[in-house]
């Protein structure tokens, strides 16, 4: 029986079992079969507190895994395939095991949408983004690409034109799933064009290991164009990793849990932390933060149980 097991090994669920160990709780992580979550996919993070030089995003996962076994945090690689909360202990399947919890604190993240394109994975992290805000600033005095055609899309672009000296935005569609008021302050930015009824068929250059160009594709017309860029940020959207969890917690439209007082869920003792179910702010700064609070509020309500 485990006292507090946390899913997911991204920000949140690493900073959760620093407290929960600090706090003797002995707290097992499950850590996907992607350890490190989204921070594992950029390069230098240059807005978590405390590193004024920037730290690379592999190592400040594997700074906080390591600062959390130090204090007993104990670490299984596989995921969650199916979880009983209707009862306590809760109960969490992974591929082959099944194991019981007396709290548990969900910090699975949710994984940006992509294309689907051999390219992207490739050059992620090289030229390939999905988050502006961390990786803007890299893009100062060049040319970017931005892909979607919603709210995200809008926000990322206005927030690239701060470095970027042009910003194309390329959208699937001739209407916009954004609303007008960010559509309307988009068009109102020089920097800004769109390119409408267009989808990125190819992103280059994988072989040299950086972004060249994209390779844009007219869905009306059939006609491929390529685009010069040295940077593209997908913006399609996010999708909160809780399908196990369906049905047994409260979740929003989209699936993101829903949370009260900050951590807790709809169920006693089980608590949510980090993008699983943050659908605005996603920083590594806000992922640790609540992942601090679920630890917390995990071993205040374990102790008021005895
Ligand atoms: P979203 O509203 O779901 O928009 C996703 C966009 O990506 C859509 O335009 C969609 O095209 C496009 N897309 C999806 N899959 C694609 C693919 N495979 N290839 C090309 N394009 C694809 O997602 P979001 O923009 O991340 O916003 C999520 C939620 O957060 C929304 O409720 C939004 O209002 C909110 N939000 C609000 C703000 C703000 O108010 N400041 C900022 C960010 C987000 P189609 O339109 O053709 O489907």
């Amino acid at each position: 029986m485990e006292n507090v097991t946390i899913v997911g090994s991204g920000c949140a669920g690493l900073t959760a079992a620093i407290y929960a160990a600090r706090a003797n709780l002995n707290p097992l992580v499950i850590e996907g079969w992607e350890p490190g979550g989204q921070l594992t996919l950029t390069t230098l993070v240059e807005n978590f507190p405390g590193f004024p030089e920037g730290v690379l995003g592999p190592e400040l996962i594997s700074r906080m895994k390591e600062q959390a076994a130090k204090f007993g945090a104990r670490y299984l690689r596989g995921s969650v395939t199916a979880a009983d909360l209707r009862s306590r202990p809760f109960r969490l399947t992974l591929e082959e095991e099944t194991l019981e919890t007396r709290a548990l604190v969900l910090a699975n993240g949710a994984s940006a949408r992509l294309l689907g394109l051999p390219s992207e994975k490739q050059l992620m992290g090289h030229g390939v983004s999905t988050c502006a805000t961390c990786d803007g600033f890299f893009y100062r005095g060049r040319k970017v690409v931005v892909v979607g055609g919603g709210d995200s899309a809008m926000e990322e672009s206005l927030f690239l034109t701060r470095f970027a000296t042009e910003v194309a935005v390329i959208h699937r569609r001739d209407q916009f799933r954004a609303s007008k008021i960010m559509i309307d302050r988009a068009r109102r930015n020089d920097k800004i064009r769109f390119i409408l009824d267009t989808v990125v068929d190819n992103i280059q250059d994988p072989a040299q290991g950086v972004v060249t160009a994209v390779t844009l594709r007219n869905v009306k017309s059939s006609a491929r164009t390529e685009l010069p860029t040295d940077g593209v940020f997908i913006a399609i959207g996010h999708r909160p990793n809780t399908e196990v969890f369906q049905r047994q917690l409260e979740l929003d439209k989209d699936g993101y849990i829903l949370t009260h007082s900050h951590v807790r869920t709809s169920v006693e003792g089980v608590f949510a932390a980090g993008d699983v179910q943050d659908r605005e702010w996603r920083q590594a700064v806000t992922a640790a933060g609540s992942g601090c609070a679920a630890a917390m509020a995990a071993a205040r309500w374990l102790e008021a149980q005895q």
